[in-house]
């Protein structure tokens, strides 16, 4: 099979006929074997009757229906568990991704070698209040993942090579930062493609504003995760080491301060008076607390089934 498309959608009852008739033709006009894999994500309006009677239709129309609204990221990762053609696209179910671009980015991961190929939409028909932070994160994800040449990471519009969606998990909000997941993955041969959008038809976003608070957060922990994930240690560890050699330093000019005081009988110098008492104090239970957290983590990188987990690019 050519293609898979994973479409996870939400309420969006009056996108899916058109957008899968869109599908259909382009489908047919380039001849490719294809399934459409529509992940509903618990909606309650009549997405998901509408999706029966378009697969009553068309065999190549399948389906997953979640029992209750989970997110994007769990629909995406349901639907790639399923998804069987050698290229795996991913469009949102709104009609603001265009299918026409499908046949570019198949032939983008067939022809030229990517595993995965990133939607741009360089002319994006949404609210400025969304645009500009978008921006914003944008140059943050560029920075934090290492993935330089990549505008616009959150596009839904994206292809894979199948091996790419295997071994990858999608989870929590994690949807914005697939590139970065398969990234960290081993699979580095990302691109781009700029791609047309359209302003919503129909319905409205499934996303307020809390998406740029919980997109930074999820990057924070995707960058802690890809640097220290197996190695917690190593950060907490020289946390640890810099608070107590801090304290320790503290520690050291109390003790100097209390000998000169005592030499000097005009010289009053009370410990719990000083500044460095009460440093020493803090850095040297922080120290120690960062030391704790750092061992607890390498407990608990040991015991993950993760711990050893590398692409192989080649074996003999
Ligand atoms: N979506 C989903 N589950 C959710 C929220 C959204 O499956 O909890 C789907 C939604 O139906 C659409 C896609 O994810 O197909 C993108 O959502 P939306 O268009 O609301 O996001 P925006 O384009 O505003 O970023
Ligand atoms: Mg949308």
């Amino acid at each position: 099979m050519n293609l898979s498309i994973v479409i996870p959608l939400f309420n969006e009852e009056e996108s899916l006929p058109e957008l899968t008739r869109w599908i259909q033709r382009v489908m047919a006009s380039h001849g490719y074997t294809y399934e459409i894999i529509f992940v509903n994500d618990g909606s309650t309006d009549a997405s998901q009757k509408v999706v029966r009677s378009l697969a009553e239709s068309d065999p190549n129309i399948h389906s997953i229906a979640f029992a209750r609204n989970y997110g994007k990221s769990p629909a995406l990762n349901e639907g790639f568990r399923k998804a069987q053609g050698d290229v795996v696209i991913t469009m949102d179910a709104d009609l603001q991704d265009s299918p026409d671009e499908i046949p570019e980015l198949y032939r983008m991961i067939t022809e030229e070698g990517y595993d995965l190929v990133s939607g741009w939409k360089k002319k994006r028909y949404d609210p400025l209040s969304k645009t500009i932070p978008t921006k914003l994160f944008n140059a943050t994800a560029r920075r934090v993942s290492g993935i330089s040449n990549l505008h616009d990471f959150n596009c839904g519009l994206k292809a894979y090579r199948r091996d790419v969606v295997k071994h990858i998990e999608v989870y929590g909000d994690m949807h914005r930062y697939i590139p970065y997941l398969a990234k960290n993955a081993g699979y580095t041969r990302i691109g781009e493609k700029v791609v047309q959008h359209q302003a919503r038809k129909y319905g409205h976003t499934k996303f307020g504003l809390d998406r740029f608070v919980n997109g930074y957060l999820d990057l924070a922990t995707l960058w802690f995760q890809s640097s220290f994930g197996v190695k917690p240690m190593h950060l907490f560890g020289l946390l640890g080491t810099l608070m107590l050699v801090v304290g320790f330093l503290a520690v050291l000019a109390v003790l100097v301060l209390k000998v000169v005081s005592m030499c000097k009988p005009d010289y009053h110098f009370f410990v719990t008076n000083s500044v460095y008492f009460y440093l020493a104090l803090a850095c040297m239970i922080m120290g120690l607390q960062f030391f704790l957290t750092g061992f607890i983590g390498e407990l608990i990188t040991r015991n993950s089934p993760e711990r050893n987990n590398y692409l192989i690019a080649e074996e003999f």
